[in-house]
C-alpha cells in the first residue's frame, strides 16, 4: 500500500500541490505534475519541465550596488513542454473541469516509477469515454520523458482526436512577494529551430544570455489511425491524429542541452530517438521497475506499525533520487526538479542534509555530488578573492554553475560555513569509503583551499583564533562574531587539512598545490585555538559573542499568522533578538558531538529549543536527532513526525513551488543517526539504536567500505546481518560487533 501515493483532488490549491508532489525526474530532467490537458480557464498553473543546471542568467539590479556584490544571478529555466494532449470525444473537448467526472484517481507509483490517472468521464454532451494516462521520466535513458495515453469510447461515442503540441514558447514562474520564489526575468528563452525530421518533430530553444541550447526531439505513436494533420508553428509543434474507437496514444519526447550534449543537441536528440527505436512503453516501465529494485534494496526503510510514515518516507527517498544530479555538471537543488523556489539553486542543503543520504545508500551518487563541488573550485577561488581574500576558496552561498547568486550578503554569503560544510562532506566521503585516491586527487585541495580561506578570514587574539562578521545557519541572527556552528566546523576543516598534509606524499603536494609546512603549522595552531564560545552561567555554548545578550522574542504572544516571520518582519528586527529560524548550535553539536560535554549539549538543546521557529523545514529534522540522543523520545518522535510528511501535508504552506529536499534528507537522517544513533568516525561506524515506542519494528540498510549491512530494530532487541562484502567491525551501544558474511547477530 505505500508504495503507491495516491492524491485524486481536483480543487486548485491542491492541484497546484500535487504538481510538486506528483513531478516526475531522474536527476538530470525534470516535469511537474501538469495535466495534459490542462485546466479551468481560470487556474494558474505552474506548467514546467526543467533540466538540472541548465540556466540563464540575469542581471540584479540593486539600489546601492557595494563592491564584490554579484552583478548576475543564474537561474533554472522552464524548458519546452511537451506535456500537452487535448483529446477531443466527437469533437468535443475533454477536461475534468467540465462535463461529469464519473471516476478519477491519480497516483504515483514509487516501485514502478511513473504516475498515472484513471478517468472516467461524460461530456456536457453525453459524449463518454474510459482514459488512462500514464507517464515516465526514465531512469535509464535520463534524456527521456514518455507519456502513454488509452482512450475507450463508451456509449456511441465514436471519434477520438488527440492534438498534441511541442511548445516552445515558454516562462518561468515569477511571485514578487515571495523571497523564497523568483520576482521576475520570467522569459528566458528563444525558439530558433521548428521542423519535422522524418518520423521526429524538433523545437530547439536558446537561452538569452547564457546562450545554452535546449532540444525537444518527439516521436508519437498511435493505433489505427484515420486522419493525421501537421502544423509547424511559429515556437512550436502541433500534431493531430484522429481514430475511431478505442485509441492508444503513445509520445516520446527526449531533451538534450549544451551542458551535456555538446553543440548538437538537435541531432543527438535524434540518435538517441533511433536507439530508443521501437521500444513500447511497456518495455520501458519494466526498465525503470529493475531500476528502482536496485535502489530499494540498498536505500529502503521499513516503519513496522506506522503506515503514514512509512509512506512519507519512501515518498521522500524517492523524490531525492529523482532530484539528485548523477553527471559532475550537476548537484541537488533545494527543490529538487520539481518547482522553481529557489530557482534550481545548490545550496549547503546537499552537503548537509542529502549528501549523508547518498554516501549511506549510493556512494556513488554522493561521488559525483563531490565531484560538482570539485569541479567549481576554482570559482570559489576567484570569489575568495573577489572578497579580499589573499589565499583559499570560497564557495558560493547559492549558485549553479560555481557563480555566486545572492544578492542578499547578510544570509548569502556572509554564510562562511558552507565552504567547511563542503569540507565535512569530503571528510565524511572518505570516513565512509577509506577511498584513498580521492582523497589524494579531490579532497585534499578542497580541504587546503578551504583551510587557507579559514586562515585568511580569521585572526589570534588573547591566543584564540577567532573569525568575525560571519552568518550561521540561522538567518534570523546575521553578521556575527564567533558564530559556535562556523568555529567548530572551520576547527574541523583545518585540522583536518593539516592531518591529510601529513598521510600524503609531501613533496608531491608541495609541487601540485604549492602547500609549504609553514602553512599547514598555520592550519593546525588555528584549529587547535579556535575559539568556541561558551556561557558560564547558562551552561551552553552561545550562538555567537553577542546572542545571548539580545532581548528573547516573545514566541508564545506572537500570532500564528505572523509565521514565518520572514514574510512579516524586517530583518533588521529579528536581528535583534534572540530567536531562530532553524537549528544552528544544535546542528553543530550533532555533527561534531565530541567538541562539546554531554551537559554543555543538553543544556544547549533545552535552550534554543525554546526561542527555535522552525520557519526552516531544515530544522525539525536537526531537533529529532539531537533528542534522540538526549533520550527525550517523544519530542524524537514529534519532530520526525513534522519532517516524515512535510511535503505531503504542507506543512509549511509552498510546496507549490517544489519539494523541501533538505528536509526528506533530513527525515532519512531522523532516522538513521536519530532513532538508529548511527555515527561514523575515525575508530570506525557505531549504533545507539532507540525504537520509538510507536512503532513495532524499523529495518534499513547502510553501505559502508564497501559492505552492505542490514539493521533490524524491534521490541525485543536489535539484529545486524552482513549482506555483502566481508567480515567486519561495528560497535553497537559501546560494544564490539565482528559482522559475518549472511550471519545474523541479535543484540
Ligand atoms: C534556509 C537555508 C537553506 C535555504 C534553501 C532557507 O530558508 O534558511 O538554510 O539553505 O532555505 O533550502
Amino acid at each position: 500500500m505505500t508504495w503507491k501515493l495516491t492524491k485524486s483532488e481536483l480543487d486548485n490549491q491542491n492541484l497546484l500541490i500535487n504538481e510538486s508532489l506528483l513531478s516526475l525526474g531522474n536527476g538530470y530532467l525534470g516535469v511537474r505534475g501538469n495535466f495534459e490537458e490542462g485546466y479551468a480557464d481560470a487556474f494558474k498553473s505552474i506548467r514546467g519541465t526543467y533540466i538540472n543546471a541548465f540556466h540563464d542568467e540575469t542581471e540584479i539590479s540593486y539600489g546601492e550596488k557595494l563592491h564584490a556584490f554579484p552583478d548576475k544571478q543564474q537561474k533554472l529555466v522552464n524548458i519546452i513542454d511537451a506535456q500537452t494532449v487535448h483529446i477531443y470525444l466527437d469533437g468535443e473537448r475533454f477536461s475534468l473541469f467540465e462535463g461529469e467526472v464519473l471516476a478519477f484517481e491519480r497516483n504515483l507509483h514509487l516501485d514502478k516509477g511513473y504516475a498515472e490517472r484513471v478517468i472516467h468521464w461524460k461530456s456536457a454532451n453525453g459524449k463518454e469515454a474510459k482514459m488512462h494516462f500514464r507517464r515516465l521520466v526514465s531512469f535509464v535513458t535520463k534524456e527521456l520523458f514518455a507519456i502513454d495515453i488509452k482512450v475507450e469510447p463508451l456509449n456511441g461515442t465514436k471519434e477520438v482526436k488527440f492534438v498534441s503540441t511541442v511548445n516552445g514558447d515558454v516562462s518561468n514562474f515569477v511571485d514578487k512577494d515571495d523571497p523564497r520564489v523568483a520576482s521576475g526575468h520570467a522569459k528566458r528563452l528563444v525558439c530558433v529551430d521548428v521542423r519535422k525530421a522524418g518520423s521526429y518533430n524538433v523545437v530547439q530553444n536558446t537561452t538569452y544570455e547564457t546562450k545554452l541550447d535546449v532540444a525537444c526531439v518527439t516521436r508519437t505513436n498511435v493505433t489505427g489511425m484515420n486522419a493525421y494533420e501537421h502544423r509547424v508553428l511559429d515556437e512550436g509543434i502541433e500534431e493531430v491524429y484522429t481514430q475511431e474507437g478505442a485509441s492508444h496514444f503513445t509520445k516520446f519526447n527526449i531533451y538534450t542541452d549544451t551542458l551535456r550534449h555538446g553543440e548538437n543537441v538537435s541531432e543527438t536528440g535524434e540518435a538517441i530517438q533511433e536507439e530508443i527505436g521501437d521500444k513500447s512503453f511497456e518495455e520501458l516501465l519494466n526498465e525503470q521497475e529493475q531500476y528502482l529494485n536496485e535502489f530499494w534494496k540498498t536505500t529502503d526503510i521499513k516503519i513496522g506499525g506506522d503506515a503514514h510514515l512509512q509512506e512519507g518516507i519512501r515518498f521522500n527517498l524517492y523524490q531525492l533520487l529523482q532530484s539528485v544530479g548523477k553527471d559532475p555538471v550537476s548537484n541537488i537543488a533545494a527543490k529538487g526538479l520539481s518547482g522553481e523556489g529557489y530557482e534550481g539553486h545548490y545550496f549547503w542543503d546537499t552537503e548537509i542534509y542529502m549528501f549523508p543520504v547518498f554516501l549511506m545508500t549510493n556512494p556513488e551518487i554522493a561521488k559525483n555530488l563531490l565531484l560538482h563541488r570539485y569541479s567549481i573550485l576554482d570559482s570559489a577561488r576567484e570569489r575568495a578573492r573577489e572578497m579580499g581574500h589573499r589565499k583559499g576558496a570560497l564557495f558560493p552561498w547559492r549558485t549553479i554553475t560555481g557563480g555566486e547568486s545572492s544578492a542578499f550578503f547578510p544570509a548569502g554569503t556572509a554564510q562562511y560555513h558552507i565552504s567547511a560544510d563542503i569540507a565535512y562532506s569530503y571528510i565524511q566521503y572518505y570516513l565512509v569509503t577509506k577511498d584513498e585516491e580521492f582523497l589524494k586527487d579531490y579532497m585534499a585541495e578542497v580541504l587546503f583551499e578551504t583551510a587557507r580561506l579559514w586562515v585568511d578570514t580569521g585572526h589570534f587574539k588573547d591566543g584564540k583564533f577567532r573569525i568575525d562578521d560571519v552568518t550561521g545557519p540561522d538567518e534570523y541572527t546575521c553578521i556575527v562574531n564567533n558564530n559556535y556552528y562556523t568555529n567548530v566546523m572551520a576547527k574541523n576543516n583545518l585540522l583536518w587539512a593539516a592531518k591529510v598534509y601529513k598521510m600524503l606524499e609531501k613533496a608531491e603536494i608541495a609541487k601540485k598545490l604549492g602547500v609549504t609546512e609553514a602553512e599547514v603549522a598555520e592550519w593546525q595552531e588555528a584549529g587547535e585555538k579556535m575559539y568556541l564560545p561558551y556561557d558560564e552561567d547558562l551552561k551552553i555554548n552561545a550562538q555567537d559573542d553577542t546572542f545571548l545578550q539580545k532581548q528573547r522574542w516573545d514566541l508564545e504572544n506572537t500570532p500564528k499568522k505572523d509565521f514565518p516571520l520572514l514574510l512579516n518582519y524586517h530583518p533588521l528586527t529579528l536581528y535583534r533578538y534572540q530567536v531562530c529560524k532553524q537549528a544552528d548550535t544544535v546542528l553543530a553539536h550533532f555533527l561534531l558531538e565530541n567538541e562539546a560535554d554531554e551537559e554543555t549539549i543538553k543544556n544547549s538543546y533545552d535552550y534554543y529549543e525554546g526561542i527555535t521557529t522552525h520557519d526552516s523545514s531544515l530544522s525539525y529534522c536537526v531537533f529529532s536527532i539531537m533528542a534522540s540522543k538526549l533520550g527525550y523520545q517523544d519530542k524524537a518522535y514529534s519532530y520526525f513526525n513534522e519532517t516524515a510528511r512535510l511535503d505531503l501535508n504542507n506543512t509549511h504552506g509552498n510546496t507549490k513551488d517544489g519539494l523541501h529536499m533538505a528536509n526528506m534528507g533530513g527525515a532519512w537522517l531522523a532516522i538513521v543517526y536519530g532513532f538508529a544513533g548511527v555515527r561514523v568516525k575515525e575508530d570506525g561506524l557505531s549504533l545507539n539504536p532507540n525504537l520509538p515506542e510507536e512503532w513495532d519494528s524499523l529495518e534499513f540498510c547502510l553501505q559502508y567500505r564497501g559492505r552492505l549491512i542490514r539493521v533490524k530494530m524491534e521490541k525485543r532487541g536489535v539484529s545486524y546481518t552482513l549482506v555483502e562484502g566481508d567480515e567486519i567491525g561495528i560497535r553497537h551501544k559501546g560494544e564490539d560487533v565482528v559482522l559475518e558474511k549472511s550471519k545474523e547477530v541479535q543484540k
